[in-house]
């Protein structure tokens, strides 16, 4: 395959392999775009079939994070590493050191983190190689799990989405559907129960449905009926790809805001079949930013009230798309990519000037 197809194709700055013999060890790392700021993005370990699945992939991953970092605003572009791995790899403390030592090696145009198949313990071996990595646990001054400050960036994007779709100030009287109630799920069916709605949740897992049911008094349905439901908002919180020609047309919400990542099968068909629906959907990438938002935050020493009022941002950054989306009659998962690039392309095209000050990753307000 050509690369640099398809980095052009895609629009990256830069690919680099890896190989570590002693290990095993095979990582692509791609970075896509940094005018913003450093590349930041999670290392995926997968049992992919080839290397050009895997090359596709990191350029797919980086690509979408550094629109990620744009439309949260936060100074950072968009990277992301995969390692090629299969059931032989021994994913042990030397394993990870060598992947620090190569993250090491980009100086700092990549900042890693955890992903699909890498936790925070491996994290913490990379950092004994290389200051470049986030996502450590709390107790050794990371910021932890994200799913809370993911939730709750998107409580506050419901509430964006219920000024913009009905006009109110605040979600009482509202039916809210959850599909999912994993980590983002139930904290965000927490800070929902503290309005006076109607939720109605579904999980393929039992014991979390009943947690919901008895803490949040939440109304338990199929996972076959939550997309079909008559509610107001329906918030996907579980999987990928829920929304496309099949579904689309059977749903009975007037709103889509969740916390799952692609929640669209196809950005640009289903996107627009939601429009010609009439139905609101909060970009995903952009209302679950709270995580990156929080794993950001790391870069400036870790405080977790500046990562929740950071997510606050989420519903200005909301309101912003959905004006973009009705002034250039275009979706909002479009109104958000036009949102992120032009930042982009404003940054870019700035007068430069001397300045021996450090940059800092603190979001614009
Ligand atoms: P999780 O694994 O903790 O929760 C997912 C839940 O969905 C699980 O409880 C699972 O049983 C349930 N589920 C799976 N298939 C289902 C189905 N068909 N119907 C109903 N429920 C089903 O994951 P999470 O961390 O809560 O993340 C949820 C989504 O949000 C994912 O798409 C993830 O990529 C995205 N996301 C998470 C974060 C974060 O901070 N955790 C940040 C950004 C995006």
């Amino acid at each position: 395959m050509a690369t640099f197809q398809e980095m052009i194709r895609r629009n990256h700055e830069q690919v680099s392999y890896f190989y570590d013999e002693d290990t095993g060890l095979k990582c692509i790392i791609g970075v896509h775009n940094t005018i913003l700021g450093p590349g930041l993005g999670g290392c995926r370990i997968w049992n992919y079939n080839n290397e050009q699945e895997a090359l596709i992939d990191v350029l797919r991953l980086s690509r979408g994070m550094t629109y990620k970092a744009a439309i949260a605003g936060l100074n950072l572009g968009g990277a992301k590493a995969v390692i090629i791995s299969d059931e032989d790899t021994e994913k042990n403390e030397a394993y990870f050191r060598s992947f620090g030592r190569f993250v090491e090696a980009m100086g700092g145009r990549y900042i890693t983190a955890e992903d699909v198949g890498t936790s925070v313990r491996d994290m913490e071996w990379v950092r004994a190689e290389t200051d470049y990595v986030v996502g450590i646990s709390r107790s050794l001054g990371g910021s932890g799990d994200p799913s809370v400050v993911t939730a709750y960036g998107v409580y506050i994007g419901i509430k964006a989405c219920a000024k913009e779709k009905f006009n109110k100030s605040n979600l009482d009287g509202l039916k809210i559907g959850i599909q999912g109630l994993g980590h983002v799920g139930m904290y965000l069916v927490e800070y929902l129960s503290k309005h006076d709605v109607e939720m109605y949740a579904t999980d393929i897992n039992e014991n979390l449905v009943q947690e919901a049911v008895s803490k949040y008094n939440v109304k338990p349905v199929s996972k076959d009926e939550i997309l079909q439901l008559n509610v107001d908002i329906l918030s996907p919180c579980a999987l990928g790809a829920v929304l496309d020609d099949e579904t689309i047309p059977q749903l009975q919400c007037k709103v889509v805001a969740g916390g799952a990542n692609n929640v669209l099968k196809n950005a640009k068909v289903h996107g627009e079949m939601l429009k010609k629906r009439g139905i609101l959907y909060a970009p995903d990438y952009a209302i679950n930013a709270g995580g990156l938002i929080n794993v950001s935050n790391e870069l400036e020493g870790y405080n977790r009230q500046r990562a929740f009022d950071q997510a606050e941002g989420i519903y200005d950054m909301l309101i912003d798309i959905f004006r973009r989306s009705n002034k250039d009659d275009i979706p909002t998962n479009l109104a958000s990519d036009r949102q992120a690039e032009d930042r982009i392309k404003k940054m870019a095209s700035l007068k430069s000037f001397y300045n021996k000050n450090k940059k800092s990753v603190f979001r614009i307000k």
